[in-house]
């Protein structure tokens, strides 16, 4: 178990065990013993492009405890508001205050990743051009998509995006962001 309020925390699994430690192999970082294949192929798919290196980074220097889940069992959701596919999904469950500051930090957040839902937008992208922010992700495999939607759903676990939560502005706003130069950077690679 990682004890909790003793400074960086990073990535865990459900049990709270670290995943990756950026202190292995001489400050290069790696994987601990806890480490799935899952875990592994979450962070290859993230590690493809300098964005995606950048949020890894985040994850795995956080001060917040954040679990990722690829969950393969549930069936393709969408949101019934507007339609949309849901990917991904980002709860902040324990939150806490900056003993200096008073504001809002983020202690334990939970990264959901619908496996069956990401499978079909790359499937869709055989017959028709499908797009993200206006960005076209077609060309793109499995693991390029899963790899922006992780992009995107870290910057959530951000003490900066709970505190844009606070104020009740957007908090979409710069996950689309860096998910946008995610793709453009994997399309990018392929040149
Ligand atoms: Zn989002």
């Amino acid at each position: 178990m990682t004890p909790t309020g003793m400074g960086p925390e990073d990535w865990v699994d459900k049990n709270g065990n670290l995943v990756y430690d950026p202190s292995l192999n001489d400050g290069k970082g790696g994987f601990t013993e806890h480490a799935t294949n899952t875990d592994k192929n979450i962070a290859r798919s993230l590690r493809q492009t300098k964005t995606g290196e950048e949020q890894f980074q985040k994850l795995v220097n956080s001060d917040a405890e954040i679990q990722i889940e690829l969950d393969s069992k549930s069936e393709i959701k969408t949101n019934p508001k507007n339609g949309e596919v849901i990917v991904g999904e980002t709860q902040n469950y324990e939150l806490g205050l900056d003993a200096k500051t008073g504001d809002i930090t983020v202690s334990k957040s939970k990264i959901v990743l619908f496996e069956k839902t990401i499978d079909a937008v790359v499937d869709a992208t055989e017959t028709q051009d499908i797009k993200f922010e206006g960005e076209s992700i077609n060309g793109l495999n499995f693991s390029e998509v899963l790899g922006s939607v992780v992009a995107h759903e870290i910057e959530y676990t951000t003490n900066e995006n709970e505190r844009t939560a606070r104020k009740n502005e957007d908090t979409e706003t710069i996950p689309k962001l860096i998910q946008v130069k995610m793709i453009k950077e994997l399309k990018e690679n392929k040149r």
